[in-house]
């Protein structure tokens, strides 16, 4: 820390990333990326001509890439909002909504980045406990007079919330936003962005991290009223009205246009899912139901950390959080069938060690 930051920002805890290692290769399991390249269209959309047009500012508003979002949706362009990564939106609606006023409600066990957002702006946090069984405690957020973030499914638990409860929300907290972060909800959660059509205060967020191969392009969108896309909008020409390059931009659209290929992924995604909880639950895991590219699995007989430090000594890396009612946990990421059989097989001689 240098001396001339802010006190504001002394005590502030940032996010920490999974681990990219560099020492040698892994079998990556554990940023939840997709495990399949973009699709061709993809690559042939970045072209030199395209290339060659980096010298010229993108298009501030993204109108190429919104018209086909809300084509493929549903919506109109106005209902579009598109960012630089989801987390970009949810920084965006932190901003934009919460105040001394209005706090953030939000599950203890969620995406770690509502917390760091809240800290970062100075909001009040609501942390609300998840049940016994890890899903939401959905109850806790009916009327709770503040606005809320739902990972939905959840992360790190792969679990779902209800469109029903969701709706419950909605309705019982009128003059609040609800944020909906549906980063995962190709995988097999339903989507509650019809919702944004009869409730204003509605904001679902996804990425094209995971379902569509784009991690490394940064690109996110969310679906709301026109009118909370409007605020999302004040906020980032104040901070970066050029928010996407126009290689993402690119990327993105091609990306929605092969629909095809981005079903076909998916479909493997969640095959080796199902077969990797069937095979863990096998050999004496308790895997939570997960909707998501990716499983939270717990054996009685090793700490969530040795197996994590044991798979990362084989070559095989999955996720571990140091925290209260989840050390006994590893996340594993989902990538294709043969990485899956291969993680199966490693954890099954640790145990028998
Ligand atoms: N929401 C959740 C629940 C996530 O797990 C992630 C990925 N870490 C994000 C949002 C952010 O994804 P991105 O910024 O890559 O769109």
């Amino acid at each position: 820390m240098s001396r001339f930051l802010s006190k504001r920002h002394e005590k502030l805890v940032a996010y920490v990333p999974g681990e990219q290692p560099r020492d040698k290769k892994y079998i990556k399991l554990n940023t939840n990326e997709s495990p399949y390249p973009p699709s061709p269209l993809v690559v042939e959309k970045i072209n030199a001509a395209e290339v060659s047009d980096l010298r010229l500012y993108p298009d501030p508003e993204c109108l190429s890439l919104r018209r086909k979002l809300a084509d493929f949706y549903g919506f109109e362009t106005s209902n579009i909002f598109v960012s630089n990564g989801s987390d970009e939106i949810l920084s965006f609606a932190f901003m934009a909504f919460c105040d001394d006023e209005k706090g953030m409600a939000f599950p203890d066990i969620s995406y770690g980045f509502y917390s760091v957002y809240g800290a970062l702006y100075n909001i009040e946090c609501s942390v609300i406990p998840l049940k016994a069984d890890y899903t939401v405690d959905c109850s806790k957020y009916y009327g709770i007079g503040k606005n809320i973030v739902i990972a939905n499914p959840n992360a790190p638990t792969g679990i779902s919330v209800g469109t029903a409860e969701i709706e419950k929300m909605l309705v019982t907290n009128p003059d609040n936003i609800v944020i909906i972060d549906e980063a995962y909800v190709d995988f097999g959660g339903s989507s509650c962005a019809e919702l944004a059509k009869s409730h204003d205060n509605l904001i679902v967020v996804r990425t094209f991290s995971k379902s569509r191969s784009l991690a490394g392009a940064r690109v996110g969108f969310s679906i709301s009223s026109q009118e909370i896309a409007a605020d999302l909008n004040k906020i980032k020409y104040s901070t970066n009205p050029y928010n996407l390059n126009r290689l993402s931009l690119a990327a993105a659209e091609a990306a929605v246009d092969d629909d095809e290929y981005f079903r076909n992924c998916r479909e493997k995604i969640i095959d080796a899912r199902e077969h990797t909880a069937a095979a863990l639950r096998e050999i004496g895991f308790d895997v939570l139901p997960s909707d998501a590219n990716f499983i939270f699995a717990r054996h009685p007989s090793i700490s969530g950390f040795d197996c994590y430090k044991k798979l990362k000594d084989a070559g095989i890396l999955v996720r571990h959080f140091n925290r209260e009612r989840l050390f006994d946990f590893v996340r594993i990421t989902i990538g294709t069938r043969a990485q899956m059989d291969a993680l199966i097989e490693e954890i099954t001689r640790i145990l028998h060690d």
